[in-house]
Formats: structure tokens, sequence, C-alpha cells
């Protein structure tokens, strides 16, 4: 099949006016002008996408599918306030309702273009849902416990689902481990957990440095998450915690992770420039999430200092539960402007910086750069067309700009992943959204509470 537009942004390569990509047995095997390839492949259907941009698939390196029921419950709270709420509502919901919810949150993710997730669940809907919606990406096994006496039972149940979820979708979808945070994991949790995916060649995900309230609960042992969080939700008072000194990066460098290959540091908020060589003197990768780290109070990620340090980053939209929608158009609008409110014209963003952050930079920082996140031949057919006909687009100057300033989720309108169109029109091929969103919409009266 030949997939044409008026802009066609391979994203490795500068982007192709009138455009075309050709797409055989779900790899891409062309890229170039679409009278070029028209000529070249005179059988080819060809799937004209008018005033559109296609690109790659959006590779989000952080979401929790399993938490888009939680979306609206908790909007004006600080991060340590938000997550004790959210856990609070928790256990009103059963199995299913944690399935639904990853259901609609995987909907999300293909109507918004979406291909590539990097998803940390405790229960496994968000990889069942990942596997049925057909997204490729990394489903992270989340472990945590404050009490050591309990590592080995709940790494022992970790290492049963990691076994279990492999065989989900087995070519599209990975499984990893994932600590969930300096705050709630014992060091020997970090032992064990790294010590499995050394054994297994696992990926890691950790949620790190991501607020000020992490940052004084480590190095001073005070802050809310030293207080409340132990004695209400975590429940692990008990335990006795002493101030570190250190950072919430240093600490974790001392419990073996960042020695891994392939490591993803969520947030990465509150880190000085100490904090960012460690990270980049382990490789350690980071999910930039500027709109829930700005919603929940978090702080601003140093993203200029990330990428003249040589980290590997990308974005990263984090749960409904945060941020509400799950839109990458809005995550590199506010990312950037953020970005050059931030820096001012000592370091300016480009829109065109955006979509590489969405796309191929997201890709490398989850080591995926081998097969998506680019428009080039050889790599896996996961791409995407976002409509620029509307009447606040047009007329469109530069792609790059149209998209990261001007389009929203709802301009997308075919994202496939792997060859197969999942999405398009507001159609889904595997998912029923109708369903999805009443199942979900049911569950309102048990998080109100
Ligand atoms: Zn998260």
């Amino acid at each position: 099949m030949l997939l044409a537009a008026r802009y066609v942004l391979p994203v490795s390569a500068p982007h192709i006016e009138d455009g075309a990509v050709l797409v055989r047995g779900g790899a891409i095997e062309d890229v170039g002008a679409r009278a070029d390839l028209e000529a070249r492949y005179p059988a080819e259907e060809v799937r004209d996408f008018g005033l559109a941009a296609l690109l790659p698939g959006f590779v989000d390196t952080h979401t929790h599918l399993e938490y888009t029921a939680f979306r609206g419950s908790v909007d004006d709270l600080p991060y340590s306030q938000w997550k004790m709420q959210v856990m609070s509502k928790e256990p009103a919901l059963d199995a299913q309702d944690w399935e639904d919810s990853a259901a609609l949150g995987a909907i999300d993710a293909l109507s918004c273009g979406i291909t590539t997730i990097a998803d940390i669940t405790s229960s496994g809907a968000s990889a069942r849902a990942a596997a049925a919606a057909g997204l490729r990406g990394v489903v992270y096994r989340e472990v945590q416990t404050m009490e050591k006496h309990r590592v080995p039972e709940v790494m022992r149940e970790a290492a049963e689902d990691i076994a279990a979820w492999r065989g989900l979708a087995p070519g599209l979808l990975a499984v990893g481990i994932a600590p969930h945070a300096p705050y709630s994991c014992h060091p020997e949790l970090f032992l064990r957990a790294a010590e499995l995916a050394a054994a297994e060649s696992l990926p890691v995900a950790i949620h790190l440095a991501g607020s000020r309230d992490e940052y004084d609960f480590v190095k001073y042992g005070s802050s809310p998450l030293a207080v409340d969080f132990a004695d209400e939700t975590g429940g692990w008072s008990d335990v006795g915690w002493l101030p570190t000194g250190v950072s919430p990066v240093r600490y974790v460098l001392q419990w073996g992770l960042f020695r891994l290959p392939n490591v993803l540091g969520v947030h990465c908020v509150q880190v000085d420039d100490s904090d960012i060589e460690v990270l980049a003197e382990n490789d350690v990768a980071v999910a930039y999430c500027p709109r829930c780290n700005a919603k929940l109070g978090m702080g601003t990620a140093p993203l200029q200092k990330f990428i003249e340090r040589g980290l590997r980053v990308g974005i990263g939209t984090d749960s409904p539960a945060s941020n509400n929608t799950v839109d990458e158009f809005d995550e590199m609008r506010i990312g950037l402007l953020i970005q050059r409110g931030m820096t001012g014209e000592s370091a300016f963003f480009t829109a065109e910086m955006f979509i590489r952050l969405a796309t191929l930079d997201a890709a490398r920082a989850l080591k995926m750069d081998g097969v998506v996140g680019s428009l080039e031949r050889g790599k896996r057919a996961d791409l995407v067309a976002v409509d620029l006909s509307s009447s606040h687009q047009v007329p469109t100057q530069d792609p790059y700009g149209a998209l990261v300033h001007g389009a929203n989720q709802e301009n997308v309108v075919m994202t496939m992943v792997d060859g197969e169109i999942r999405y398009e029109a507001g159609r889904f091929a595997t998912m029923d959204a109708e369903r999805a969103m009443e199942r979900v919409e049911r569950m309102r009266a048990k998080l109100r509470a």
C-alpha cells in the first residue's frame, strides 16, 4: 500500500512535500516523493490523505493505561497528596474494572496516534489491553514494598507475572520490571529487581526524582511522604526511615539498578548537574512528562541540560489520573512552551525537535529505535496520518509547526501499527470504544467517594 499526503515527515530525514510511504508486509519498504514512488510501484494501491502529515507513530515513554478511569478524580492537588488520594480510591475498583479502565486507555492511545507505549502496571490490565489493541511497546511489572521481609514474596509474584505476560503479544510487547519509586521501595527490593532484570535481560523503569517531597523524603527523611504516606497509605510506618543525605538519583545509584543496560527514569525533575552526570554516566534514559510535572506541581525537567549531556530523552504522557487527556500534541506544545519560557532566548527549542522527542528520540529512550521511531526503509510500519485541513490550521507553512502549535488528538485520522490500521476516522479495528466508555462511566460513583 502506498500512503500519500501533502507532507511526509520521516523524522530521521528532512520532510517531503507531496510524499509517500510504501508499506508492505508490516514494514516500510520505501519513502520518497509521491510521483517517484507511483512511477516505481505502478500497481500499488494508493491511499491519499490529502492535506495531512504522515509521520512515525508516537512513542509514549510513560503510560499507565489501567488508570484511565481515574480521569478527573483528583485534579487539584500537588503530587504527594494527589498520589495518596489516588491510592485511597484504588480499592474501590474490582479486577474487571482495571481491565475496562486499561481498555479505554488503549483506545485513547490509538486515537491520538500513539503506536508504542512504555507502561507501568501492577495488575497486568495494561498489558492485556495493549495486546488486545495491538499496541507495540514494553510493559513494566511494578513492584513496591518498604518492608524487607516482604521482598521475596513481592519478587516471586512479579517473576510469575513477567513470565505470563511475555506470551501476550510476542513481537509487539516486551515485558520489564519497575520498582515504583525511591519512597516506596526497600533497598533490598532494588537489589533483587536488578538481579532479576540482569538474569532475564529485562528493561527497567523507575519513577525518579519526581517531586520536591520525594527529594526531601530521601535526603532529609522529611515531607508528607515520610509521614502521611507511610502511616495511612503505604502501611509501613513501623519501618525506620533515616535521612540518607543524598539526592534520589544518588540514592538509587547505590542499589545497583543503574548498572543495567536499559533503564528509564520517569520524570527526573528534581535533579542537579551532578545527578544529570550520574544519569549520563550510567546511560539512564529519561521519560519527560511536561504536562503531568506541571499539573501536579512537581517541577520542570532541565531538558536542555539532558540533551547537552547526551541523555536519551523522550516524551511521556503519564496517565489520565494525572493528565486527564492522552494527547501527544498537547504534550509537545506544553513541553515546548515551558522550556522556551524557562530558557529564554539562549536555548530555543523548535517544533521539529519536539516532534523528534515524541518519536525517534522516544524510541531511542526505550532502545527501540532500530525498529520504530522514524519512517525509514526496513523499520516496522508504525505511522499516523494527521489531518491539517481544518480552519484553524490552514494555511500550513511548516508541517512541524502546524503539528506542534496547531494540531490536537482529534486531527489524527489514521493510526497504523506493524502495517495494520488499528484506528481510522473514529473507528477502531481491535477495540469496542462504545463499550469501554460505558463501562468506565459506570465506575464514576466508585471513584467519587
Ligand atoms: Zn507514572
